[in-house]
């Protein structure tokens, strides 16, 4: 079998964990396997990188920043090829140049557009396991990227589609994907099997044990995926595309913290308005989530909706530079803010769930912001402090602990 296997951040944290990824590595290579490898940079490396540009300057050039944090997966991939050569299996490392991982030109949140397997399958054929670094890309004039924070499990879906490879295992530090966050939710369970589409909601809610452009590359080009420990044999959750069994009305509770929230207060109760806003926005490539629009009271009405964090300055720069066009009173943000979200493919046949959520949050006494539906999902803006306890309420509620 061809395999690619991925290990994340904690899993290659120091020397000891780098040599366990070098047993585990080599024991497949043993079984008879090829072996593809795609890392992430050592624990916290990356976040060291961000801290250090920003003693510098707080505004570093994304360009300059790509090029330095591609060097933490450049650590990881040549210590782990080192170790692995010490194992005895004969190991080459390569970064995004070499690996010919083409993406597009965003840094910081760059998309793989192809990858140039050559010299990884040359490599392969001489019996060799190659280290790819995760998390980088190359641009079309030759610039580093990166493909936005947890992105190495992408490039790993990505290049196990451009090998056509057998298997693709995600290893990390939990031993699959479970019902809610398991560092949260004590009573969070291993769900043996999840479908891609929950998957992808759930990733893109939050759940950040998997990127969720990686989901999105394994439904599309039909790559087997699992997410497994690296610590434990444990067998793992087999992501699927169909999961053949009736779907779970819910199959799990997803936290994103990561947002920031947006009014715009007081702009005219005409046709086109919302328009002109968003489609500002979409020319600049933010996304925008949760939108509420008041009903017109008189003449005016108001609009609020989020964004990533990462994007709230632009946002509001845009807002502030049109100003004219828009005619709003006021603008105001808040960055305290987190989206609660179920997800399940079941839904949508089966009502109640939103009252059972509702009741569940009210229980906890936190009050609901916004609300936002769609067939599989529901999400509601909440505090950020009240996040935690309203997860373990609603995921209890679902998921009820045995005893
Ligand atoms: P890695 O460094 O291996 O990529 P991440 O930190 O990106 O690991 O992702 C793993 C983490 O995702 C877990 O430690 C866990 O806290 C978190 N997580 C959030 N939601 C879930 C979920 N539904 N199932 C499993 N883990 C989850
Ligand atoms: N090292 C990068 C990050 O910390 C990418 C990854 O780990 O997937 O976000
Ligand atoms: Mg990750």
């Amino acid at each position: 079998m061809l395999i690619v296997q991925k290990f994340g951040g904690s899993s290659v944290a120091d020397a000891e964990r780098i040599k366990n990824v070098a047993r585990r590595v080599a024991a497949a290579k043993r079984a008879g396997n090829s072996v593809a490898v795609v890392l992430s940079a050592q624990g916290g490396t990356t976040d060291e990188l961000i801290a250090k540009a920003l003693e510098i300057t707080p505004n570093p050039s994304k360009r300059e920043l790509d090029m330095l944090l591609a060097t933490g997966e450049q650590q990881s991939a040549a210590l782990l090829s080192m170790a692995l050569a010490a194992e005895g299996v004969p190991a080459a490392s390569l970064n995004a140049q070499q690996a010919g991982i083409m993406s597009t030109s965003k840094h910081g949140n760059a998309h793989i557009k192809r990858i140039d397997t050559e010299r990884a399958e040359t490599e392969l054929d001489r019996g060799n396991v190659v280290v790819v670094t995760g998390f980088q890309g190359v641009n079309r004039c030759g610039d580093i990227t990166t493909l936005g924070r947890g992105g190495s499990d992408t490039s790993a879906v990505a290049l196990a589609a451009a090998l056509g490879a057998d298997l693709c295992e995600i290893y990390t530090d939990v031993d699959g994907v479970y019902t809610a966050d398991p560092r949260v939710v004590a009573s969070a369970r291993k769900l043996g099997v999840i479908g891609a589409d929950e998957m992808l909601e759930l990733a893109s809610l939050g759940a950040k044990v998997l990127h969720n452009r990686s989901v999105e590359l394994a439904k599309k080009y039909r790559v087997n995926l699992v997410v497994r420990s690296s610590l434990s044999d444990a067998p793992g959750t087999l992501v699927k595309e169909e999961t053949g069994l009736e779907s779970l009305i819910v199959s799990g509770v997803a936290v994103d913290k990561d947002i920031a929230r947006i009014s715009l207060v007081g702009l005219a109760n005409q046709p086109g308005v919302a328009f002109k806003l968003f489609s500002l926005l979409a020319r600049a490539r933010i996304s925008v989530d949760v939108i509420l629009q008041s009903i017109g009271r008189e003449s005016t009405k108001d609009i609020t909706f989020t964004v990533a964090k990462d994007d709230a300055d632009e946002t509001l720069k845009i807002i502030a530079d049109n100003a004219v066009t828009l005619g709003y009173r006021q603008v105001s943000h808040d960055d305290g803010v987190a989206k609660l979200s179920v997800v399940g493919a079941g839904m949508a046949t089966n009502p109640g769930v939103a009252a059972e959520m509702f009741e569940a949050i009210y229980n906890a006494g936190v009050n609901i912001n916004m609300i936002s539906t769609s067939e599989i999902r529901i999400s509601v803006l909440i505090d950020a402090a009240d996040a935690d306890r309203a997860q373990i309420a609603v995921h209890d509620r679902f998921f009820p602990p045995a005893g």
